[in-house]
């Protein structure tokens, strides 16, 4: 099937399941007509990876940031080279992907906060949306939100109604992955169905969350296809208006032209 219409705002080429093939990967899609994808970094290296696949494909976007997994292992310098990396490249098109996660033991709250709030001052001198990633932490997240007002959009979205709204009334973005075709993503669908259509994104956050049938497969671009359908039939209307919509949402987020 055509992928006309279909950006994914959510990627990680660089992770190792896509050793063996990655770059026929990528060119395969592009060759199928998907209209962008966005490279989302978790640290330097990754930043740098997304920076030189970005330019191999025209299409291909990349970010920098660091993920707060690695919050703990991060110093000023590594602040000072996200901003660098982030100015080194018109490729760069959002800082990312940074937030919180307290989803497991022995992390270090203040750590990620204060590495969030240093990437979120980055993004807001240099005009780019963030990309973020929040996991067991949304209200130390929208306090930070509310407080540094940068733009962006919030990543793999499975919050409440209320969340949702209060990242709306804050202008951001929310993406959803292939995690909405799951039979138990009850809350991810009642905000898919009751947001604005103009706010919408889809992602893949491949090699992870596959859709249905490909639930628990390697992920990539191509099956947003599925999301996207998804979406279209939570919503009452067509994937190919539902898809361009969101097209047209990310082109608009990260500044893309066209
Ligand atoms: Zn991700």
């Amino acid at each position: 099937m055509p992928l006309t219409h279909i950006f994914d705002t959510h990627s990680h080429y660089d992770d190792p399941k896509f050793d063996p093939d990655r770059y026929e990967l990528i060119a395969s899609l592009f060759s199928r007509g998907i209209s962008g994808i966005v490279h989302a970094a978790t640290d330097l290296d990754s930043t740098r990876f997304g920076l030189e696949i970005s330019r191999k494909f025209e299409k291909y976007y990349a970010a920098a940031g660091i993920h707060p997994d690695s919050a703990e292992r991060t110093c000023e310098d590594d602040l000072y080279e996200v901003r660098a990396l982030a100015k080194s490249s018109k490729k760069v098109v959002a800082i990312g992907e940074i937030g919180l996660d307290y989803h497991y033991e022995g992390f270090d709250r203040g750590a990620q906060t204060d590495i969030f709030r240093k990437q979120i001052d980055i993004a807001n001198e240099l005009g780019l949306p963030v990309i973020v990633h929040c996991r067991d932490a949304v209200g130390d997240c929208l306090q930070i939100l509310r407080e540094k007002r940068p733009k962006g959009v919030m990543h793999c979205f499975s919050g409440s109604w209320e969340s949702a709204r209060e990242l709306l009334g804050l202008g951001f973005y929310i993406g959803f992955t292939g995690a909405l075709t799951f039979k138990n993503a009850k809350k991810a669908v009642e905000v898919a169905q009751k947001m604005p259509l103009d706010r919408l994104v889809l992602e893949t956050d491949c090699p992870y969350m596959a859709p249905e049938p490909f639930r628990g497969r390697r992920s990539d671009s191509s099956m947003i296809l599925m999301t996207a359908a998804r979406a279209a039939e939570i919503r009452g209307i067509d994937p190919d208006d539902l898809a361009a919509a969101a097209e047209q949402n990310a082109k608009r987020l990260f500044g893309i032209d066209g």
